[in-house]
């Protein structure tokens, strides 16, 4: 397995393998860029096929946690780290344990926060054995509410921003009473989405592959229902994709009739040119790692002094940096993904990669 000349590998500036036999612990770490700060990032837990495919996951998230830091003005560098294994199966304390006591050994170089396959509970395991942990402090949320640390709060709130400067832009309306948004997804974020959009007057349309889940966006916002065909190809005026990755591709691209896409979902390009495809069909894409920002940036405020009001300010600059996104990819007439990672690149110490200078992209 490469490590240098692997195809993600872009100047990362220290790759850990960790391993602990007793409890069976198999992970790497990636910091990706530290210089805005210490990186922070995910840790997932998920059986991947192969070492490399591990070690693929862990430098390209990293990376685009750079991305995402740096684009939300965050003292924060990009890390991410993977723990190989089913977390239904081989998730244990005394795993968790032995993960938190290898992130302390890295002395504080990287910081771990929830991530798919780990939990706040499980981050709070890991931090008996080191202070490296994040999203694990109780305190009132950005919104008045008591929060255990959850970053969906922020990241719903951030996206419902971000939705409302890419309606702006595009359709130049700052009422959403009677704005048609279909969501895919009705989970944490999803969920929350709605529920701003609906208070804001919205019509939304809901498809999630738990019925109980759409069932509760009926009952509570008055949305309909529609299956997985229909989601992204309704005559609304934007699609909001909450759930996974790689639905922006060749084959629904062309079939969205939404003007505007902005959603929580990572990695919503299936290929980092999708975002020129949408350009090319008329369509304002929020760069995923850009409005889906809120989560980090409550995190980050719970390591270093949680202040409600100053979060909440700290969330809504997410719409001032993706209508500046707006603004150059109009101005230059380039997609808004790749003048997202320029702006980014402003903004850390960037080298350029060796090799294919690939888009980054979020984790
Ligand atoms: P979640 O697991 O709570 O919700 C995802 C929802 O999508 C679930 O209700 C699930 O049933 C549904 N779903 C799964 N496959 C689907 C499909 N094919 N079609 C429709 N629905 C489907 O996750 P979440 O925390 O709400 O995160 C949603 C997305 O936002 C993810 O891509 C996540 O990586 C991203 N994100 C979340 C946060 C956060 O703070 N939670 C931060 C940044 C990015």
């Amino acid at each position: 397995m490469n490590v240098f000349s692997h195809p993600e590998f872009d100047n990362h500036e220290q790759v850990c393998f960790l391993t602990d036999p007793k409890t069976g612990l198999k992970a790497i770490v990636a910091v990706h860029n530290s210089s805005r700060g210490p990186a922070l990032g995910g840790c997932r837990m998920y059986p991947y096929a192969s070492d490399e495919e591990a070690l693929r996951d862990v430098l390209r998230l990293s990376k685009g946690m750079t991305y995402k830091s740096a684009l939300a003005n965050l003292d924060l560098g990009g890390g991410k780290s993977v723990i190989i294994g089913d977390p239904r199966q081989h998730k244990t304390e005394e795993l968790m344990e032995a993960m938190g006591r290898c992130l302390e050994q890295l002395g504080g170089r990287y910081i771990a926060a929830e991530d798919s396959g780990t939990s706040v509970p499980d981050l709070k395991v890991m931090g008996r054995c080191t202070t490296q942990v994040a999203g694990v402090s109780t305190h009132i949320g950005f919104d008045g509410k008591p929060s255990d640390g959850d970053p969906s709060p922020a990241t719903a709130y951030g996206t419902f921003v971000g939705l409302k400067a890419a309606v702006q832009h595009k359709l130049g309306r700052t009422d959403l009473t009677g704005l048609k948004v279909a969501i895919q997804g009705i989970g944490n974020v999803g969920y929350r989405l709605a529920r701003h959009l609906h208070e804001a007057g919205a019509q939304l349309w809901v498809y999630d592959i738990h019925q109980d889940q759409m069932d509760r966006a009926v009952e509570e916002f008055g949305a309909t229902p529609v299956s997985a065909e229909e989601i992204l190809t309704l005559p609304v005026d934007v699609v909001a994709p909450c759930a996974l990755g790689a639905v922006l591709n060749d084959t629904s691209i062309p079939q969205l009739q939404a003007k505007v896409v902005a959603g929580a979902a990572n990695n919503q390009l299936e290929r980092p040119d999708h975002d020129a495809l949408l350009m090319q069909h008329g369509i304002l894409y929020a760069p995923d790692f850009v409005i889906n920002a809120g989560g980090i940036i409550d995190v980050f405020h719970g390591r270093t002094g949680y202040e409600p009001e100053k979060v909440r300010a700290h969330v809504e600059t997410i719409g001032d940096t993706l209508s500046e996104i707006f603004t150059r990819s109009d101005r230059d007439s380039r997609p808004t993904g790749i003048i997202a990672n320029e702006l980014a690149e402003e903004r850390f110490d960037f080298v350029p990669s060796q090799q294919d200078g690939s888009l980054a992209k979020a984790g």
